[in-house]
């Protein structure tokens, strides 16, 4: 048996930041991720630049496939709006950048790797044991089946939706899990399109209900997606009617765009959002949870890499500060009250969102308080007051023109 002061369990972005803080502090530190890496991680790829202050380290240059500054919004594929993300360039960190999780998540690894993390790939955690003094971590190589045991003083649960660490504590019984579904598109951009570029993403409202589709741009492909970020199910896992859904918006998309494709050839991949759904704790004993495994996806953006990077941050720091049991509060103190304020917005936004595509989406400085807030530069609790005073105003002036002055 291997002795750690961590083990990390998942390579993603939340448990690759974890490990690599925590082996630069001098801790002992096993990352395991079930798959080879690189791996392939269903996701838009999608992030606010602002990423950049978290990886000092890293040159973006090595994962930033395109720089996105201007947004199309679509309602129903038509009524098209395009906007600038920093329309008077007073702040350059306005933008979203973009890259395949592939090469991002390896790159992070790699970063934990040299900071002397124990970085062990195709080994999946399948049984996590707390003890009164540590916690037993079992693991099994995918492909050799060889066993692999480790004791730790610590485990932080970095595994994503799906993951096993969760299964081993009283945590998040009740999750509100949406779901979200994408394909890589090749694309050549020398071909031309009147509406495709490498810096706007295209953003879809009305065509996927309460959810939306996207069309992110890549090096050298389109990453076409759709979710519902607030099904009618507390977990949309296993909804069938819904993954048909979310492939006929893709298709429909692209159809609308003039993009040609083999139906055959086109590879879904759809995965859940475990989306925030109020405070409730993140640890327990010895073990912490954090990005996905801990539900820390903004409930109206759907929007996850960001907060997974910080809050393997906050564990791994309340680990180095011997505060381990104060990493819910920790999580909190980042999180909730902001997360309560978009998930009492998204309740709204997509229950009328052709309203609210109409008088807030299409309000010209929508863009750019919306890259504010994906940024964490502008704060839904700020915001929140101040959109729903704008809607009813706006709705009012419409449809009661009398009451408008
Ligand atoms: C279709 C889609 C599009 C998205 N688009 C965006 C976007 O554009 N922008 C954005 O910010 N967010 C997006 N998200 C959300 C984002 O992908 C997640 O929030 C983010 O990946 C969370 O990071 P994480 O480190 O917590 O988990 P993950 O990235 O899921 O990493 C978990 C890791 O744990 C590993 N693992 C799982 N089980 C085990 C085990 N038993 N043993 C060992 N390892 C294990 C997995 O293989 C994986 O590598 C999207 C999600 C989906 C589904």
């Amino acid at each position: 048996m291997q002795n750690y002061d961590v083990v990390v369990c998942g390579a993603g972005p939340s448990g690759t930041i974890a490990a690599a803080q925590l082996a630069q502090a001098g801790l002992k530190v096993a990352l395991l991720e079930k798959q080879f890496l690189p791996r392939h991680k269903t996701c838009g790829g999608g992030m606010p630049m602002v990423m950049q202050s978290q990886l000092r380290d890293l040159a973006p240059e090595a994962f930033v496939e395109s720089d996105v500054t201007m947004m199309r919004h679509t309602w129903k594929f038509e009524d098209a709006y395009l906007a600038s993300m920093n329309p008077r360039s007073t702040d350059e960190r306005l933008s979203l950048w973009m890259v395949q999780r592939s090469i991002f998540d390896h790159a992070l690894a790699q970063r934990a790797l040299d900071f002397g993390a124990d970085l062990r790939d195709g080994i999946a955690v399948r049984a996590i044991e707390p003890e009164s003094d540590g916690v037993i971590v079992r693991a099994q190589g995918i492909k050799t089946g060889s066993e692999f045991t480790a004791k730790a003083r610590y485990v932080i649960g970095a595994d994503g939706a799906n993951g096993v660490t969760v299964k081993a504590t009283q945590l998040r019984k009740k999750r509100a899990i949406a779901l979200a579904m994408e394909i890589e598109h090749p694309h050549h951009w020398g071909d031309g399109h009147a509406d495709l570029r490498p810096e706007i993403a295209h953003l879809e409202y009305g065509a996927v209900k309460r959810g939306y589709a996207w069309i992110f741009p890549k090096a050298d492909h389109l990453n076409i997606g759709a979710g519902v970020f607030r099904p009618d199910n507390q977990d949309a896992r296993s909804d069938r009617t819904l993954r048909a859904e979310l492939q006929k918006t893709i298709l429909d998309y692209m159809d609308v765009l003039g993009l040609k494709y083999d139906r055959d050839a086109l590879k879904f991949h759809a995965h859940p959002l475990p989306t925030w759904s109020g405070k409730e704790p993140l640890h327990e004993g010895r073990i912490l949870l954090v990005g996905d495994a801990a539900g820390l996806i903004n409930p109206l953006f759907g929007d996850g890499i960001l907060h997974a990077v910080k809050s393997g941050s906050i564990a791994a720091q309340s680990i180095i500060d011997g505060a381990a049991q104060e990493h819910t509060n920790r999580i909190h103190a980042e999180f909730a009250a902001n997360f309560d304020a978009a998930l009492n917005l998204a309740r709204i936004f997509y229950q009328w969102t052709g309203v609210c595509y109409k008088y807030g989406v299409k309000y010209e400085k929508s863009t750019r308080y919306s890259t504010q807030l994906l940024c964490g530069d502008l704060l839904f609790t700020d915001m929140a007051g101040r959109a729903m005073r704008r809607l009813k105003r706006s709705v009012r002036g419409n449809f009661f023109p009398m009451f408008n002055g």
